[in-house]
């Protein structure tokens, strides 16, 4: 199939994992095949070598969890996100390929070590819905629409879903720092005691308002700018800010913090 001309593929590697899943119709079996691959670390100098599309290698129909920014930030996303996954976070794994840096899963998912929270994180990886995931330094991000929004005014955390791109979370390294002094006194959990944010929460908070996204199929609805700015006044918001405060809690349960009540 592939000859000569196409480069990489010409390689006579025995086990071609990118060529098995692109071949591979079933969704299921290419993730078996997939993880069984990742599982045996002594074959992935292959992968780096034979790796020419690792859109198809995670996923044939495109599903995605990517890094952006510098490999040092890069680092530290990946690092909060173990972190708020406990014991589950050992089983995220990287997979680079010029430039991208993709978050995958190995072994058996997250959900059988990481409870419903680690079955959330599961399921944005899954999702046909491109999500991207950055830890910055500075308090200015930008989106895809070309805006750009200050961390201040947000805690330190920001998730949007940006029509007809994908839906970018971003946190500031500050965060917690942020969040504590924006919120003091006015965060409060089901008990009536008040709250205070930590990474964790605050990484699953925001994995929650991306999963509400994609879970109640906001982002598939709106094809545009427009779209979105029509859904930003809608009662959907409610819903979807339900959804972060009911992942936030998976995170707060798992830590023996009080519950939150509600977003504000
Ligand atoms: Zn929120």
């Amino acid at each position: 199939m592939y000859g000569y001309n196409h480069g990489r593929f010409t390689s006579p590697d025995p086990y071609n994992i990118v060529l098995e899943s692109q071949n591979e119709r079933n969704k299921e079996k290419a993730r078996e095949k997939l993880t069984a691959y990742l599982n045996k670390p002594q074959q992935w100098n292959r992968y780096t070598y034979v790796i020419n599309n690792p859109l198809s290698l995670i996923d044939p129909t495109g599903e995605i969890l990517e890094l952006t920014g510098t490999e040092e930030e890069k680092k530290y996303a990946l690092k909060l996100l173990r972190d708020s996954l406990g014991e589950a976070g050992n089983n995220l794994h990287l997979v680079i390929d010029g430039g991208h840096t993709y978050v995958t899963y190995v072994n058996n998912g997250l959900a059988a070590s990481g409870g419903d929270y680690g079955k959330v994180i599961e399921e944005i990886i899954d999702s046909t819905t491109s999500v991207e995931f950055q830890v910055t330094d500075n308090d200015k991000v930008k989106f895809s629409d070309g805006s750009v929004q200050s961390f201040s005014t947000y805690g330190g955390a920001i998730t949007r879903a940006m029509s007809g791109t994908h839906i970018q979370v971003f946190i500031s390294k500050t965060a917690e720092t942020t969040a504590n002094e924006l919120f003091q006194g006015k965060m409060f959990g089901e008990d009536g005691s008040q709250l205070r944010a930590n990474a964790e929460t605050i990484v699953s908070h925001d994995m929650g308002h991306a999963w509400g996204m994609i879970k109640d199929d906001f982002y598939n609805k709106y094809t545009s700018l427009w779209g979105y700015q029509s859904w930003a006044k809608s009662n959907l918001v409610q819903q979807n800010q339900n959804r972060s405060v009911q992942v936030e809690n998976m995170t707060r349960q798992r830590l023996g913090l009080p519950k939150r009540q509600k977003h504000h």
